[in-house]
């Protein structure tokens, strides 16, 4: 960790992954129509209704994995240092970005039940507790979220309301956040999984049809890594790391109309957040573009981070292998190579504000020292070494001390309380015996100690109460060694190096052919300008020598060089050919982008004019204008708002918020904001 860069210009990492051919598509007998080069890390793509001598699209990433690729070498090479960067306080987002079909749950996920089949999320999960059980003098807090976007509204897939529609929030300092979403403080890889099952179980009980259902819809899992250590100025130091885990809708065209007879307007929105991706990718990487549109939906605000800003990002392009996903495949191709242009600001986020793990920090001290003033904790400290000396020693699994102590607490508790209630039940009998003492006193005694045991009864459940919160509260901060423990052994943790050793060579020699690609691409472009150069200096000198002797030794030196630029020039011919195709795909793409904008606005218009007419029938005037005159676009939850008529303490501040909404539309609305509203918001308006 020592001597890295915490913060730098780095671009989005994109690999591409594409599937082997399924058992019907081949039973169907479609061609192949892409070709991994994995060395080189470049995918071609071939038409298949191509033109004679139209030659395959070739695209060119940080890696690719083709049908044979495993799990763990797409998790080794791309994501690990990722995981790693969040372990040290970045931000990371990964995202699997493809056709429905093509992987991406695959990717994120995997099969479970398999080890060598688990995706990036269970080899995170593990990643992330073994590197804290194998951390020294670090205290970890680990949480995790997971939340769903489904035709633009955000659903908690871990809270206990599922009818509940969760809200994007902004904070100054922190940035965009989701108000109320549920997180759960996890202990180990085990804890996790149950979280992400639960979540995945949620999202699967509302839909009639799951493939359908996350066709449609983003699945983002969120992990929180808070860390707590002594930095070299002796103070503490807390930096957390966020992991955005996204497998999102799938990328294909949607009908305008909706595939599943929704109106208009549902199916204008189930794209939405994906066409929004793909605007905010491209105005990142315009270069000229001022204005990015991340507020256009809530994907894109709520990765607005992981978009040129504040994180690390990778994404996943996943694709099909075969011909009938060829337009499909080429468009993700397309947005994988935009994506690959932008640029993230990634920095370490050390001592953020309201930090969990504080927090926690802070509870267990204050717990710990109301138990240590009921005397609690002092003695269980004597008690549980005593206890652990007597232990073997070898082969003691922490956790199971870990219960040993939390007995030896109650049990002290116990003893404790029992002893006091002894004594007191003794003097309550001495009271009763003694003979000497007015029968109105006795009972006074009497009663003054049933309360105290009355008392004392109270005080142990507040004890027991106490202990338990101290108890659960310790177990969730995270120490390697100590309250996690690393169960590899020495092999296996070679072998794990061994394999991360292997995969960075991987990397490398990839990036090191590429580098060489360019340079022969360079060096190609340098020759040329060379050979017309030196073509125009042997023309000219030809035309002096001409002049001069009016010999022909000069067709020497020119005929090699003639054969030199031979060679270069088929190849310009073909990039010449290759980028004409692209322009004429890129036309044609954005013809069909217009058709479709031009049709959802006419069904829009139509839409409006019906409502329009309603309101000029049906709604008296004077009571339409006091409606629009009340109106107004919250931009914070995208959804148009009343005034209340009578201004109070809480909505003030609402009023207060409308003019700084950057969407900024102001009442009255007219009927052509409003079209123009439906206008932006409409799918795959890039
Ligand atoms: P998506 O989430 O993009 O809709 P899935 O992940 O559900 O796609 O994958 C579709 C099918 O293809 C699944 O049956 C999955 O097991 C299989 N599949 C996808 N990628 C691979 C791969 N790399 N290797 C083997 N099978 C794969
Ligand atoms: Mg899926």
């Amino acid at each position: 960790m020592a001597g890295k860069p915490r913060s730098g210009c780095e671009a989005l990492r994109v690999v591409a992954r594409c599937r082997p051919m399924s058992r019907r598509e081949e039973a169907a007998g479609y061609e192949r129509v892409l070709e991994l080069d994995v060395k080189l890390g470049q995918v071609s793509i071939r038409n298949p209704r191509a033109a004679p001598g139209e030659l395959p699209k070739t695209f060119t990433f940080d890696a690719v994995y083709d049908a044979s690729s495993k799990q763990a070498d797409l998790y080794d090479e791309t994501v690990r240092p990722l995981i790693d960067s969040v372990l040290q306080g970045f931000n990371g987002t990964v995202f699997a970005y493809g056709q429905t079909g093509t992987g991406k749950t695959y990717t994120m996920q995997g099969a479970w039940a398999e080890p060598e089949k688990r995706g990036i999320i269970p080899s995170a999960f593990e990643h992330i507790f073994t590197h804290i059980s194998r951390s020294q003098n670090q205290q970890y807090l680990v949480r995790a979220s997971y939340l769903e976007i489904y035709q633009e509204e955000i659903r908690d897939l871990l809270g206990k309301d599922q009818s509940k529609k969760l809200e994007l929030k902004e904070n100054p300092e922190t940035g965009v956040y989701i108000k109320d979403l549920s997180s759960f403080v996890t202990k180990n890889v085990k804890e996790i999984e149950h979280v992400m099952n639960l979540g995945s179980q949620t999202r699967s009980v509302g839909s009639t049809n799951m493939n359908e259902h996350s066709s449609r819809s983003h699945a983002i899992f969120l992990i929180t890594i808070e860390c707590s250590e002594t930095g070299p100025d002796g103070e503490e130091h807390i930096r957390v790391g966020k992991l955005n885990l996204v497998d999102l809708a799938g990328s294909e065209r949607q009908n305008k109309m909706g595939t599943h007879g929704e109106r208009p307007k549902e199916a204008s929105k189930i794209n939405l957040s994906l066409s929004a991706l793909g605007n905010v990718i491209s105005a990142l990487v315009d270069g000229r573009s001022t204005h990015i549109p991340y507020r256009d939906s809530k994907l894109t605000r709520l990765l607005q981070d992981s978009l040129g800003g504040n994180a690390k990002t990778i994404m996943v392009a996943t694709l099909g292998p075969a011909s009938h996903s060829y337009d499909e495949s080429l468009s993700t191709l397309r947005f994988a190579n935009r994506a690959k242009n932008i640029k993230n600001k990634p920095r370490v986020n050390e001592d953020p504000k309201d930090t969990l793990l504080r927090e926690f920090q802070e509870e267990i001290i204050r717990l710990k020292a109301q138990l240590e003033k009921r005397g609690m904790l002092g003695k269980k400290r004597r008690r549980s070494s005593r206890r652990k000396k007597a232990m073997d020693g070898e082969g003691t699994v922490d956790n199971e001390g870990e219960d040993e102590n939390e007995d030896g607490l109650e049990k002290n508790m116990e003893n404790y309380l029992r002893e006091q209630k002894e004594r007191l039940e003794e003097e309550k009998a001495a009271i009763q015996d003694d003979h000497s003492l007015v029968s109105e006193e006795k009972q006074k005694l009497l009663r003054e100690k049933e309360k105290m045991i009355e008392d004392l009864r109270k005080e142990q459940e507040a004890t027991e109460l106490l202990a338990i919160k101290y108890k659960a509260m310790e177990s969730k901060l995270l120490i390697g060694g100590r309250t996690i423990v690393d169960h590899t052994n020495e092999q296996q943790k070679m072998l794990e190096l061994r394999r991360q050793e292997i995969a960075e060579q991987k990397r490398r020699e990839r990036e090191m052919q590429q580098e060489m690609l360019l340079r022969d691409e360079e060096t190609m472009e340098l020759r040329e300008t060379f050979t017309s150069l030196q073509q125009e200096v042997e023309i000219k000198t030809k035309k002096l020598k001409k002049v001069r002797t009016g010999t022909g030794a000069e067709m020497r030196m020119s005929l090699p060089r003639a054969g030199l630029r031979c060679c270069p020039l088929s190849q310009l011919y073909a990039k010449l050919q290759a980028v004409k195709a692209e322009i004429q795909d890129q036309h044609d793409e954005y013809i069909r982008v217009r058709q479709d904008l031009e049709e959802a606005q006419n069904e829009q218009t139509r839409e409006l004019k019906l409502k329009y007419l309603i309101i000029e029938n049906f709604i008296p005037p004077e009571e339409k204008n006091k409606i629009m005159n009340r109106l107004y676009f919250d931009g914070d939850e995208e959804q148009w708002k009343f005034q209340p008529l009578v201004p109070t303490g809480g909505s003030s501040s609402q009023m207060k918020r409308r003019p700084t909404s950057a969407v900024g539309y102001k009442r009255p609305i007219s009927q052509y904001a409003r079209v123009a509203m439906a206008r932006r918001s409409h799918p795959r308006f890039r």
